[in-house]
């Protein structure tokens, strides 16, 4: 797995900290099918830009839903997860902001990588345009209906930021799309 960035501001370390804890949050479920990020057989790469980058063009995958370029969202393909966040080293609301539609994409890469194939029907219409009862790939229909559930938890971690000189840790929590009881009981 591969953390790209494209932004000139955030905290790279930081936020590749919060992105690795909420896959090893989710993958830990999997009863030992995966222990690491790195027993995933698929080459993937996240790439993180600046809203300011989004082109307006939805290049298929799925995405959050939104139709409004100036909120953080991404989007989903075979292989690649690019999420538009606000470009600011703030590491508090904007940052905590910025990590839903990132874990949103994230979710979305875990049950591709998982459950490829698995299909699943849709409990709730959600943004996208899907309506209760459609079938689709499980890997779009349960993180979209759990987010129209609003199906969350607190994703927590120590993180390091600071020059190399002068690191400092400290915890830091966001809220994230919850899958865990998913992949528990599906992996
Ligand atoms: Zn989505």
């Amino acid at each position: 797995m591969k953390f790209v960035f494209h932004t000139k501001n955030v905290d790279k370390t930081f936020y590749r900290q919060m992105m690795q804890q909420y896959i090893a949050d989710h993958i830990k479920q999997s009863h030992g099918a995966y222990n690491s990020y790195r027993d995933f057989h698929e080459d993937w790469e996240i790439h993180v830009y600046s809203v300011e980058d989004w082109s307006g063009r939805l290049e298929g995958g799925s995405s959050v839903g939104t139709t409004n370029p100036g909120i953080p969202h991404g989007v989903t393909g075979e292989g690649i997860v690019k999420v538009y966040i606000i470009d600011s080293d703030d590491m508090g609301l904007m940052a905590i902001q910025n990590f839903a539609p990132i874990f949103h994409e994230i979710a979305h890469m875990l049950l591709i990588m998982m459950m490829r194939g698995r299909r699943g029907t849709f409990r709730n219409n959600d943004l996208s345009g899907n309506k209760v009862g459609m079938r689709a790939n499980v890997s779009t229909q349960e993180v979209h209906d759990r987010q129209m559930e609003g199906k969350n938890y607190q994703v927590s971690s120590y993180v390091n930021f600071g020059t190399w000189i002068f690191t400092k840790w400290r915890p830091f929590t966001a809220i994230g799309l919850d899958l865990r009881d998913f992949i528990a009981r599906n992996v």
